[in-house]
């Protein structure tokens, strides 16, 4: 088949790849042409374990332009994979997937299908449809198609060649036909369904995970004021098939570019459509608050903050990316800095989007040189580097063995044999 896939970030370059490992021809679209000229040296603009080899592997199939035109001319599918950032009251901002639907409809001379893989709001549909019909200046035949996207950074690559499920949306037969010869090969569940409801699956699927950390988060609050452990909750929860034990990590909350955002514009679109989707909200303060609470506990540790070096391990939201778009570690470190932190801080990927984005910041080449005299050490990403840390090494380091552990990676009883002044979340 002939694809484009417009958008070269974490969705779209993995979604283009992986196509092409597939068979087929893709044409990468991007309007930032320095991505697009990284792509044509061979170069990978993000960190995504894998995608490197399996791009290399594939270059005979794959064509890298910021020509949407020259995209549109060469495929009979095209993929609407740009971002959907949030608007300062939390609604997505569509502007880019409007921009890219009227370009394609403006040049199409031929039959096209349009699909959304962008994460979009219900509805959305409708309105690029609209679009495509005001700007079909050649008056072709069209369709359009939801097909979100359901991969999870860091494991990109494996999560589309093998998916849970792929669900896509459409009201055409055509374009059913079309993505069923895509997907089918897969061998996995095919969820088909009416454009609305697609859209609604991942707004509702990505609300639900994040309900589950906020559940188990404020299941923390309780297990540390009763004396409880939350993994031990945790586990015995997990073990019931009907809740499964993913997603009941308790920490310092979630971050990302899919949660947070994706959260807000489904209360956001609820509210529009006359629902108050009061359940979410509250998934989201537990978040906020999570966060207020874990630079509670570290200023606890340390007495008084004013002047004290904080060492901070992980600022990625998550580990095995580099993707720092609305981590916890922004809102952690600016709450220590403006009660008069000092801040070192490590992470094996992320630094380098990190300093565009935190101030004053020193960062290091290691862990060590981060628990180098430091008051207090602060664990924000779980990367498994930190696991396997020398903590003997740290505790000779620190000027007060003093560890704020955000994601539970250390044993407390461990912990507090080896001499540390621990404090994880919940237990
Ligand atoms: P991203 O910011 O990494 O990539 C978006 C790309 O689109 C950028 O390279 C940008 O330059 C390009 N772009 C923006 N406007 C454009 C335009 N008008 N023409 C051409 N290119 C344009 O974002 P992402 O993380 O890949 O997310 C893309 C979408 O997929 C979002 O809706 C997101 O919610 C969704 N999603 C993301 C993930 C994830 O883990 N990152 C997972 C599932 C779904």
């Amino acid at each position: 088949m002939k694809l484009a896939v417009v958008g070269t970030g974490y969705v779209g370059l993995v979604s283009g790849v992986c196509f092409a490992e597939w068979g087929h021809q893709v044409i990468c679209v991007d309007n930032d042409a320095s991505k697009i000229d990284m792509l044509k040296k061979g170069q990978i603009p993000i960190y995504e374990p894998g995608l490197k080899e399996l791009m290399d592997k594939n270059l005979q199939r794959l064509v890298f332009t910021t020509s949407i035109e020259e995209a549109t001319d060469k495929s009979d599918i095209i993929f609407i994979a740009v971002g959907t950032p949030p608007r300062p009251n939390g609604e997505a901002d569509l502007s880019a997937v409007e921009t890219v639907a009227a370009t394609v409809a403006r040049r199409m001379k031929s039959y096209k299908l349009v699909v959304e893989k962008s994460t979009v709001p219900v509805q959305t549909g409708d309105r690029v449809k609209q679009t495509m019909a005001v700007n079909n200046v050649n008056k072709v035949e069209f369709d359009v198609a939801s097909n979100p996207e359901f991969l999870r950074e860091g494991t990109a690559i494996e999560d589309s060649l093998k998916p849970d499920r792929v669900v896509f949306g459409t009201d055409s037969v055509r374009a059913k036909k079309m993505l069923l010869e895509l997907y089918s090969p897969l061998g996995c569940p095919i969820v088909a369904t009416d454009i609305q409801s697609s859209e609604l699956i991942k707004h509702a699927s990505n609300s639900f995970l994040a309900m589950k950390i906020s559940f188990i988060n404020a299941v923390a609050n309780v297990c540390e004021k009763s004396g409880a452990n939350v993994e031990q909750v945790a586990e015995g929860m997990g073990l019931d098939r009907r809740i499964g034990r993913s997603f009941l990590n308790a920490g310092i909350g979630f971050g990302g570019f899919c949660f947070p955002k994706d959260l807000q514009a489904f209360i956001r679109i609820s509210e529009k459509l006359g629902y108050d989707f009061k359940l979410l909200k509250a998934v989201e303060e537990i978040n906020e608050d999570q966060k207020k609470l874990f630079v509670k506990k570290i200023e606890e540790l340390v007495w008084n903050i004013s002047g004290k070096t904080i060492g901070i391990l992980g600022l990625a939201f998550k580990p095995n990316t580099d993707d720092m778009r609305f981590a916890p570690s922004i809102d952690i470190i600016e709450a220590l800095q403006k009660d008069g932190a000092k801040i070192k801080a490590y992470d094996p990927v992320s630094m380098d989007r990190a300093r565009q984005v935190l101030k004053d910041v020193q960062y290091c080449d290691n862990p060590y040189d981060v628990a180098q005299d430091a008051d207090c050490l602060v664990i924000v990403t779980e990367w498994d580097e930190f696991k396997k840390l020398d903590l003997v090494r740290i505790k000779s380091l620190l000027k007060v063995p003093a560890i704020a552990d955000g994601r539970n990676i250390f044993d407390p009883d461990k912990m507090k044999e080896l001499g540390f002044i621990y404090q994880g979340i919940g237990r």
